[in-house]
């Protein structure tokens, strides 16, 4: 897809994440798409900034990124521009008489995305502003970004998709959610529809159960102002978490087209059955170790309430109300402070309907107490060490047909040994932003189908167990499910 001549501009462009990875993104793209003749960065935000300072922070950034330094000067100078937006962040005129100068000087046409890398809070007042100011529409394409979180509960979200189609088509609109931006996490459609043999075994006749874990060994950091006052449901489950589900139980799309794939992510969601507070676990972390290290409580983390209740870990189980996936559990853990950073699916399958490899070489039925009987297990990393990992039996050799003993062995693809280092999520994303790809991109009835599904489990004062920083979450977590499947594979150093 041909890129466009075009102003990208960045709301909040004094901000972290316009210096850790939009910046940064888009200097990659330069370089590897050779675009620095077609983009024409402008940053806004209320501070008072010229346009040598945002340059300044700018080849800063790129420098503590270790980019090449050839073209970081040349870049910023030619290409970054600043404009306040007052006090009150209001001053949208200024900023469209900005943007109208740079089209002029470097004779664009009016082709303009609006990057929202704002505080939550100033989503909605920002797109109404850009809507009244007529920065809504232009003679070119015009397109809005939003960061995450869309919303925090269904009513706000519902509200924010009003205010955002009082000004911009639905396919003006590209609602980020990084996780899609991850090669892996696209790799998972091109995984399930390209390769028949798994597709065949996708289902309710030959899958127990589904295990998705996205766990931080990391606490809360210096986000706590944000974190205390959204908590994990609203920080990972109902955005990333979800996406990661929907793209394992979603039905093969009529074509690999932007739409097609969101209709059956959509459809996927709506099956999914709202969890009881039965099964759900929320959690805290309380002082433990990490890594050797010995680490404070989340209460005792800076800026942190003594009295905080926000959690910090969410477990669950759901179910899927639809013809695949009828009657397998999705079971689902993530939270800070837990033992490993890891994000790992892991489909397991169902296990041999006798069990013929038993210590005395009786058979059993392998539902029976006492019967061991492993299943297959398909794990899929996308973190860290992307790749797959196909989990089977095989006989343990010097072990006779009368003891004969089993040994689970691994068929293993990693991402990085066949292809090298992975494009970060952001610089697809953007790059899908500016050719106009919103298949990456969360619809308006997606987020919503997904904060339908959490918004009661928020509003239903869930008890929070404690569990020591360094652990696997509180003891409820194995209530729910006693054998979680053990991702050590890719962390013991095969690769
Ligand atoms: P941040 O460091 O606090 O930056 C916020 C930016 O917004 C600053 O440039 C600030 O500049 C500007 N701003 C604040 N209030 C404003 C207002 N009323 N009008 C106009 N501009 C205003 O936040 P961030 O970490 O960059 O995050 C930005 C967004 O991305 C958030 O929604 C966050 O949830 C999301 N996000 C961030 C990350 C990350 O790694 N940082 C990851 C995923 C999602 P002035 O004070 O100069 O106006």
């Amino acid at each position: 897809m041909s890129i466009d001549p075009h102003v990208f501009v960045i709301f909040g462009a004094t901000g972290d994440l316009t210096k850790r990875k939009l910046i940064p993104a888009l200097f990659h793209l330069m370089q590897n798409e050779d675009i620095a003749e077609r983009c024409h960065v402008l940053g806004t935000a209320r501070s008072d900034w010229s346009d040598d300072k945002f340059r300044s922070v700018a080849k800063e950034a790129l420098r503590n990124a270790d980019f090449d330094e050839a073209d970081i000067d040349a870049w910023c100078d030619q290409r970054l521009f600043y404009q306040s937006l007052g006090e009150d962040g209001a001053d949208f005129e200024a900023l469209q008489h900005r943007i109208e100068d740079i089209e002029e000087q470097f004779d664009l046409p009016q082709n303009r995305a609006f990057y929202l890398s704002l505080p939550p809070r100033t989503y909605g007042p920002t797109i109404k502003q850009l809507g009244e100011q007529g920065l809504s529409e232009s003679d070119g394409w015009t397109r809005v970004v939003i960061e995450k979180p869309f919303g925090q509960d269904l009513e706000s979200a519902k509200e924010l998709n009003d205010t955002v189609h009082a000004a911009f088509r639905e396919d003006q609109v590209f609602r980020i959610d990084h996780y899609l931006g991850k090669e892996t996490v696209q790799n998972l459609l091109v995984f399930r529809f390209a390769n028949a043999m798994f597709e065949s075994l996708w289902n309710r006749d030959r899958i127990e159960r589904v295990e998705i874990t996205v766990s931080e060994n990391l606490g809360v950091g210096d986000r706590a102002s944000y974190y205390d006052s959204s908590g994990h449901v609203r920080d990972m489950l109902q955005n990333h978490i979800t996406q990661l589900l929907s793209l394992v139980t979603m039905e093969p799309p009529a074509a690999m087209e932007g739409d097609e794939i969101r209709q059956e992510k959509v459809k996927a969601l709506r099956a999914v059955m709202p969890p009881s507070p039965e099964d759900v676990v929320f959690g805290q972390y309380s002082e433990g170790e990490v890594g050797g290290e010995r680490v404070p409580a989340y209460t005792d983390e800076p800026d942190v309430p003594d009295d905080s209740d926000t959690e910090t870990f969410v477990a669950l189980r759901l179910e899927i109300a639809n013809w695949r996936w009828r009657g397998v559990p999705f079971y689902i853990r993530s939270g800070k402070r837990l033992d490993k950073k890891r994000t790992q699916i892991a489909v397991v399958f169902q296990r041999a309907p006798i069990a013929l490899f038993q210590p005395g070489g009786e058979p059993c039925i392998p539902e029976e107490a006492g019967c061991s009987a492993e299943p297959n297990v398909l794990l899929i990393t996308l973190q860290p060490n992307e790749g797959f990992d196909l989990r089977f039996e095989v006989k343990s050799p010097e072990t006779n047909s009368g003891d004969m003993q089993l040994d689970t062995q691994h068929l293993s693809f990693s991402y990085r040994d066949a292809f090298g280092p992975i494009p970060d999520a952001y610089t697809t994303l953007l790059r899908d932003v500016i050719t106009g790809d919103q298949t990456l991109f969360v619809r308006s009835d997606e987020v919503e189908a997904s904060w339908r599904l959490y918004t009661p489990l928020l509003d239903a004062d869930l008890p929070v167990h404690d569990y020591p920083a360094g652990s696997w979450g509180p003891d409820e977590t194995f209530e729910l499910l006693p054998s979680w499947v053990d991702g050590d594979l890719r962390d013991d150093g095969r690769r």
